[in-house]
């Protein structure tokens, strides 16, 4: 083998798949077909649950310097717009119903023990991929740009891989090649769904005529558009099908003409600095595994970007199977543990694709579908219905089906704050699983002693609510084992399953 995995595509989740296998030491070669990171305008803020994934591998710091720099953007933005300023945090929307976190109640046990990471919230994809760059190059990931996968053969003991520049033999590949992946395609992966039925377009541009639009989420004439949250940045959503050719480049007249027919106002685009189009494609793999190839991202699963889902969902995929890969590669991964990327990221992305498809479905501008919006509005305008969103768009919710007697068990583990003023996120930072001894038991850490190397063990004060007295947490932040009693049973069943045989 030349190589250990070779990944196709590097955005935001090859990169960060990249990152999760070379912190495991496995030899990885990214190839990435553009030369130049992609510039074009995509998503602009990601959920509580990516935020902890780059909390978790010392990322923070990078992420809040540009939260930092945008929140005071906006604010001047929605100040020029008669807003109301800090008050007024969006914590998301539903199908453009906005909900600020006023109305959220943070008190709810699903938000317990968040920690630092809560804070990062508006960031744009390519300060996300700048991150990810950096953090690849610093720990020695080969990211070869340029280069484009164009077939492979894969066989029992791994896959051929033929690039633009030559061949390279791995291990195993992993299409992290976007929503037209060439390896889905070419592996034959099934990806059923639902055909598209609207275009959307998202630009940032510099307009005139705006002064008459007013900033967030609107319904005219035509359809729908969204203005801000930054000075230039607008989308319009056209209900009259996918467009004719999503190939064609996207031009300023296009740009000006749907935002004429959704806002019935005079706006002129003089300069597009960035332009995308989209539409409500909704598709995922069956499986995201085929022997030795394997999905990630877009690559598994596409839908509308409505709600903001689609960037948080390709980091969790490659958070999830990172570690896994690791494992299999190094040859101490139990039986099935490759298989359990599929199990436990499939739901989520089934829940995605429903949760934007339920979005399209009520933004449609016919007089009934307008009296359901008022509904769902007032509902969303709630205290529970504030608080259900939030919930449901940070990702607290998310569970995978793993065994275990403790109700945290197949949990994002809570951010415990330790009595030596650390926190559960800063200890995570070599990627290993980590057993937290709660209750100085030797028998818990002599337990997990033949583990040494692929679990770290911390003995440590902490005032969790529920009292816990031993937790294992897997490297992607997952709470595997979880007691209060005290007691060891189950431990030993968990490291054995998650973690394979005692060396
Ligand atoms: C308008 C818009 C707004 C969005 N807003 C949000 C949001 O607010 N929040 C959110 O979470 N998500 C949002 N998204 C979704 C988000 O942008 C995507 O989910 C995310 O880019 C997926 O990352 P990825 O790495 O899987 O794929 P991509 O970002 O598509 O990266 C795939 C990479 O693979 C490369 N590639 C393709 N084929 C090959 C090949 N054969 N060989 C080598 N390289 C190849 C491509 O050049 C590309 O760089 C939005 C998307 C759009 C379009």
């Amino acid at each position: 083998m030349n190589r250990d995995v070779v990944i196709s595509g590097g955005g935001p989740v090859g990169l960060m798949l990249a990152c999760e296998l070379r912190l495991a030491g496995v030899d990885v070669l990214v190839v990435e077909r553009l030369p130049e990171p992609d510039q074009t305008i995509k998503a602009g803020s990601v959920n509580l649950t990516t935020a902890e994934a780059f909390y978790r591998r010392g990322l923070l710091p990078a992420m809040d310097a540009v939260v930092q720099q945008n929140f005071a953007q906006i604010q001047k933005f929605l100040e020029s717009r008669g807003g109301n300023g800090p008050k007024a945090v969006p914590v998301g929307h539903f199908a453009g119903i906005m909900v600020t976190s006023g109305g959220v109640d943070f008190t709810d046990p699903a938000f317990r023990d968040v920690g630092p990471a809560a804070r990062v919230v508006v960031i744009q994809q390519q300060a996300v991929e700048a991150i990810l760059a950096e953090r690849a190059a610093e720990l020695g990931v080969e990211v070869r740009r340029g280069v484009e996968l164009t077939g492979f053969d894969a066989d029992d003991d791994g896959v051929t891989v033929r690039l633009g520049d030559g061949e390279v033999r791995a291990g195993w590949l992993v299409g992290c090649d976007g929503g037209r992946s060439s390896v889905r395609k070419l592996a034959g992966f099934a990806f059923p769904g639902t055909d598209p039925a609207i275009t959307g377009r998202q630009m940032m541009a510099e307009l005139t005529g705006t002064d008459v639009l007013p900033a967030g989420w609107q319904h005219g004439p035509g359809g729908l558009y969204v203005h801000g949250p930054t000075p230039g940045r607008m989308l319009t959503v056209e209900f009259d099908g996918p467009p004719a050719d999503r190939d064609a480049p996207i031009t300023a007249q296009e740009l000006e003409d749907s935002i004429r027919r959704v806002s019935g106002a005079d706006i002129r685009v003089i300069k597009v600095h960035s332009a995308t189009r989209f539409t409500d494609n909704a598709r995922q793999a069956s499986t995201y595994r085929q022997g030795r190839v394997l999905l990630a991202g877009d690559a598994a699963h596409v839908h509308s970007p409505f709600g903001g889902q689609g960037l948080n969902l390709g980091i969790g995929d490659a958070v999830n199977l990172g570690w896994k890969l690791a494992a299999t590669v190094h040859g101490w991964a139990p039986d099935g543990l490759l298989d359990t990327y599929t199990t436990e990221r499939h739901p989520i992305g089934e829940w995605v694709l429903e949760w934007t498809r339920a979005q399209v479905a009520l933004m449609r501008s016919d007089v009934r579908t307008k009296a359901l919006r008022q509904v769902v509005t007032d509902l969303l305008h709630t205290g529970d219905g504030a608080t259900y969103l939030a919930k449901k768009l940070s990702g607290v919710l998310h569970r995978y089906p793993i065994d275990g007697e403790h109700d945290l068990t197949g949990r994002a583990a809570p951010d415990f704050a330790f009595a030596d003023g650390t926190r559960l996120g800063e200890r995570l930072h070599d990627g290993r699983a980590l057993l937290l001894d709660l209750a100085d038991r030797g028998d818990l850490r002599e337990t997990a002693s033949g583990w040494a190397g692929r679990v770290n063990v911390l003995s440590a004060k902490c005032d969790s609510e529920p009292a816990l007295t031993g937790v294992l947490v897997r490297p992607d932040g997952y709470i595997a084992w979880a007691r209060e009693d005290g007691s060891t049973a189950g431990l030993e069943a968990a490291l054995r399953g998650w973690f394979g045989e005692p060396a």
